[in-house]
């Protein structure tokens, strides 16, 4: 994390697990499997929208968890929050498209833009509420 996108710091680790905490909670409600069978009948402009909003989702989970962890044991310390951002937003389909040299098309984005990922991290973390977590309404 820290030499490849220049996010350095125990959170933004925790992040990216976190993330994928929040795949599998999806995959226990059962929304990926939705996703994947709604992506066969669609372009792949329009399922790629489908995917980003999957991502965001898990980015929002992600941030959902911070929330409640923090609240039950204070797992926060001074700048974390920031950690977690500039991780979500090193990962940002746009800026990955930047740094591999090409230009920014965002047809092709499967993970959201780097200000949609701190948006929904930040979401989650924030609101402390699963409800809050519609990406797939607000996109
Ligand atoms: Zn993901």
């Amino acid at each position: 994390m820290k030499e490849r996108f220049h996010a350095p710091g125990d959170f933004a680790m925790a992040y990216v697990v976190a993330h994928e905490v929040g795949h599998h909670v999806q995959h226990l409600l059962g929304t990926s499997d939705q996703v994947h069978q709604q992506r066969q009948q669609l372009s792949e402009k329009d399922g790629n929208k489908l995917s980003v909003m999957l991502e965001l989702q898990a980015d929002f989970y992600a941030g959902l968890w911070v929330h409640h962890a923090d609240a039950m044991k204070g797992i926060l310390e001074p700048g974390d929050i920031e950690e977690a951002l500039t991780a979500a937003s090193a990962i940002g389909d746009d800026k990955l498209q930047q740094q591999s040299g090409g230009s920014v098309v965002p047809d092709a984005f499967t993970h959201g833009t780097s200000e949609q990922r701190m948006y929904w991290f930040n979401k989650g973390y924030t609101t402390g509420t699963l409800e809050q977590g519609d990406t797939f309404r607000e996109l």
